[in-house]
């Protein structure tokens, strides 16, 4: 029953079958599961070995997306917004899948009543799921297949009829099944790993819209509102690392401070110093767009100021990962292309290491000679050519032409290319990396490349150290 589990539960899960359009619910597990699992990957994990088997594809309709929050999700806490997918990796076909994101996606569905939704099957057409106030219906999404994420959320927050709603949506590369596919939420939030869009495709689900404002009950919201407090003052604290909010641009110092110490990807891994990444980024308009009750906001929009892109406006968040992918990896340095091509990565609905590796890889095989115009459409994949980057992701996620050789991903179009280029794709197990250059922090990499999802996140093996010291036994 909603609202029967304290300690901010809301006490059910919402289930879909897309295969026959069916939708159900079920109680979440009892105390002892939830006092083991807690909620968001450790439950959706436990979820996804008991109800998959062996031997199912991530493209098979067996395989479950299954999305959780926990039971801090949606409270007046800082931050408090993660929800998580677990499923099988689209990009390996051999781990577990993890990815998760924030934005208000996560906070509406515990508002909507539940605490996750497990999706199964696959359905015939393009429909997408409208979870509202404790109900959910499969609605037709035809006209929405082939849109982008961001166009997609816009067209079903009007379909439904709710600008207050949040959408989580896949774009092309979702769709057309490429590696690293990716689900957007709220302009600014992804589940990016794990190519978690391209399963979401499989099942002919183009997205997921929610709204809800049912309050969230916690067990004892006295002490909650005390632990609240002292949660903030420590956020407040002289030389914490997050930035506070309106100080977009100091993130953006920060950003390129700690890649000073752990160095960029330049030049898909040949470089890891290059002094006019990040030149000119504060000349940009930033602002900040922080989830609700967080005070570190990391998300922003930012306005390009000058360039070919003058004035448009990109949606992005935290981390610059994806900054890496789409600007120094390509040899890409002017900022207001950076973000223009981040967004774009967004947009299309593919993470930023599965892009970035894959045409980083591309431009390198056309400098050695491997490949020449008459494999690729004509194009000249010249090191810093943005069009022609752009041109190469389009066909990507499109698979058009030589496109079709990269949509698989990093490691499968480095061996159809044959010759050394298996040797330069970056990349692990298949799966895209954390895009910063690790070899100077070698206990992260490590972590990246034994945690169980492939690549990253991989929580458990990972430690944030710059060696020799190693900081762990
Ligand atoms: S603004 Fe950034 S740090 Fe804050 S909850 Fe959202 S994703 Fe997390």
């Amino acid at each position: 029953m909603p609202g029967s589990y304290k300690g901010g539960y809301m006490g059910r899960i919402l289930n879909v079958d897309l295969s026959k359009g069916k939708i159900g619910e079920e109680a979440l597990p009892g105390d002892d599961v939830l006092r083991k699992y807690i909620g968001c990957w450790g439950l959706g994990l436990r979820f996804l070995y008991d109800l998959l088997p062996p031997g199912y594809a991530a493209t098979d309709p067996e395989n479950p997306l299954i999305f959780f929050t926990g039971p801090l999700t949606g409270l007046n806490l800082p931050g408090a917004t993660n929800i998580t997918l677990a499923t099988k990796n689209f990009d390996t076909n051999f781990t577990v899948g993890r990815s998760h994101s924030h934005g208000r996606f996560g906070i509406l569905l515990k508002m909507a009543g539940y605490d996750g939704v497990i999706i199964t099957g696959r359905s015939e057409k393009p429909v997408y799921l409208w979870i509202h106030q404790g109900k959910a219906e499969l609605r037709d999404a035809s006209g929405l297949w082939g849109k982008d994420t961001h166009d997609s959320e816009d067209h079903i927050k009007m379909d439904v009829q709710e600008a207050r709603s949040s959408v989580a949506a896949i774009g092309p590369a979702g769709e057309n099944l490429c590696a690293g596919g990716m689900i957007a939420n709220d302009k600014n939030h992804s589940f990016s790993h794990s190519g978690v869009g391209s399963a979401m495709g499989a099942k002919k689900l183009k997205a997921i819209a929610i709204f809800g404002n049912a309050p969230v009950a916690v067990a004892d919201a006295e002490r909650l509102e005390r632990v609240r407090k002292q949660w903030r003052e420590a956020l407040d604290r002289p030389g914490h690392f997050g930035m506070k909010v309106g100080q977009a641009k100091t993130k953006m110092a920060e950003y390129r401070y700690m890649l000073d110490l752990i160095g960029f990807v330049g030049r898909n891994f040949r470089i890891n110093q290059l002094s006019d990444f990040g030149r000119g980024w504060s000349r940009q308009k930033f602002t900040p767009r922080p989830c609700p009750t967080c005070p570190i906001g990391c998300s922003y929009d930012v306005q390009v100021m000058e360039g070919a892109h003058k004035g448009y406006i990109a949606t992005l968040s935290g981390g610059g990962e994806a900054l890496e992918g789409a600007g120094s990896i390509l040899n890409v340095l002017e900022p207001g292309t950076i973000f223009y091509l981040t967004d774009q990565y967004d947009r299309l609905g593919i993470e930023g290491s599965a892009a970035g590796c894959t045409i980083a890889m591309a431009m390198e095989a056309f400098e050695k000679g491997l490949i020449k115009g008459m494999d690729t459409d004509g194009l000249e994949l010249i090191w810093g050519d943005a069009e022609v980057a752009e041109n190469l992701l389009r066909k990507m996620v499109y698979r058009e032409g030589f496109g079709e050789i990269l949509a698989p991903g990093v490691k499968e179009a480095a061996e159809a290319i044959g010759g050394e280029a298996p040797d330069f794709a970056a990349h692990i197990k298949g799966s895209g990396i954390n895009l910063h250059d690790w070899r100077s922090a070698w206990g992260v990499l490590f972590g990246q490349i034994v945690g169980s999802a492939a690549g990253w996140p991989a929580p458990g093996a990972d430690c944030w150290t710059i060696e020799p010291d190693a900081g762990y036994p």
